[in-house]
């Protein structure tokens, strides 16, 4: 078989960082001619790969995004949505797989979760489908963490409450948020921070810093270092953000449902962590099942589920965006029935790296796919 040309575009930005990190990590680029595209810096030195440095092309460049078989792009929603038709229109036949948003509602799209929906990956290969989306990483961090509970259907509804990390919206955001830390700490005197008499000065000095006007807040547009942000993605004007919207929407389309089987809900919440996203999820079962029997439920459904018994020593230490970051583990824990009206409705916290199996795993895993299918 001849090598196959993949042009990965995005590899700069948070997820392509990780993206090509794990790549090198799995031999990935031993098997294919890599081409590496840029949106600000064409001619410039691209990554070194297997102790090669490539030039950057031009990721505008119909021609040249024309000559590869495969794309992967991690460049964000606007490139997607004023390259991919284009290209196509071009008369380009190859593959695109994508970590935006913009076509993962597409008919043509196929949402990519291979420990979840492999069936529906190669069903579309089959079909002839060239368009792979990985999915939302809050939803995808979830469907991963529950894959048992799926499997058996055993969800009726969900109510999913996210703890999203800086790193989910981009690496000048990440940036912000670290510099906002360095500029409150940057601002306090050790006099200040010493452990001595009333707490109360330090609490309100460092308030007013967070509302300060020279807090950099350029790309959150609100302070998040010491704070939250109640709101990810566009307002829909009907109560829910777009993120929010996702939630039932991919959950759904990811599982090959007819729209709206598996009712999903929530607030998606920006919190000061780096990189994990978390998911605090209610959700009502078709029938009782004890931590024992959810134990075994979602670690058997495959390898990448850690298990964390609901007990304080055990959440406080294994089950934290701390302790799983850069693992390609997806903590499940903190399973508890819930006492209302002794309905089989239980509480779970799923916390997962959703720079790896949230946007870069499943995009290289779906390449490896191809790669061994056409
Ligand atoms: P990002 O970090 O903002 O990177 C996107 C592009 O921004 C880069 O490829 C780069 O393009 C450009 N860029 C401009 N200034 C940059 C800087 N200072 N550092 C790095 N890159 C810079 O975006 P992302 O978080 O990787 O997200 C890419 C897509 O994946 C989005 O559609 C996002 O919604 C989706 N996604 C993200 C996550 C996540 O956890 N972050 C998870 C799932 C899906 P050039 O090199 O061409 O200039």
């Amino acid at each position: 078989k001849p090598v196959k040309q993949v042009g990965i575009v995005g590899w700069r930005g948070m997820v392509g960082s990780v993206l090509l990190q794990r790549m090198v990590e799995e031999n990935d680029f031993n098997d294919i001619a890599a081409s590496f595209f840029s949106t600000s810096s064409v001619g410039a030195p691209g990554p070194v790969i297997n102790s090669v440095r490539s030039v950057l092309t031009d990721a505008y460049s119909l021609d040249a995004l024309a000559e590869m078989d495969i794309i992967i792009t991690c460049q964000g929603g606007e490139y997607t949505k004023s390259m991919y038709q284009s290209l196509i229109d071009h008369g380009w036949e190859g593959y695109w797989i994508d970590a935006a948003s913009a076509l993962r509602m597409d008919e043509r799209a196929c949402i990519i979760l291979d420990p979840v929906n492999r069936e529906n990956i190669d069903d579309s290969i089959k079909k002839g489908g060239k368009l792979f989306v990985g999915g939302n990483c809050s939803i995808t961090l979830s469907l991963m963490g529950l894959a048992g509970l799926i499997k058996a259907d055993l969800i009726e509804w969900m109510s999913v409450m996210t703890y999203q990390s800086a790193s989910g919206a981009g690496a000048k955001h990440v940036r912000e948020l670290i510099a906002q830390s360095a500029f409150v700490t940057r601002n306090l005197t050790p006099d200040e921070l010493e452990n001595a008499g009333s707490v109360l000065p330090l609490v309100n000095k460092v308030s007013e810093l967070i509302n300060s006007s020279d807090l950099p807040v350029e790309n959150f547009g609100a302070p998040l270092m010491g704070s939250i942000i109640p709101w990810i993605d566009s307002d829909l004007g009907d109560g829910n953000s777009r993120e929010e919207w996702k939630g039932e929407a991919e959950t759904n389309k990811i599982l090959g449902l007819k729209k709206g089987t598996i009712p999903v809900n929530g607030l998606c919440i920006r919190v000061g962590v780096i990189r994990c996203h978390s998911a605090a999820i209610t959700m009502k079962l078709k029938r009782e099942v004890d931590e024992a029997d959810f134990a075994k439920m979602v670690s058997d459904a495959h390898p990448w589920v850690k298990y964390v018994p609901n007990n304080k020593e055990a959440s406080v230490s294994q089950l934290t965006p701390a302790h799983i970051s850069g693992t390609l583990k997806v903590g499940v824990g903190r399973y508890k029935k819930m006492a209302l009206n002794n309905e089989p409705v239980y509480s779970v916290l799923t916390v997962g790296d959703q720079l790896l199996w949230g946007a870069a795993e499943p995009l290289r895993r779906m390449l490896n796919i191809l790669l061994n299918r056409i």
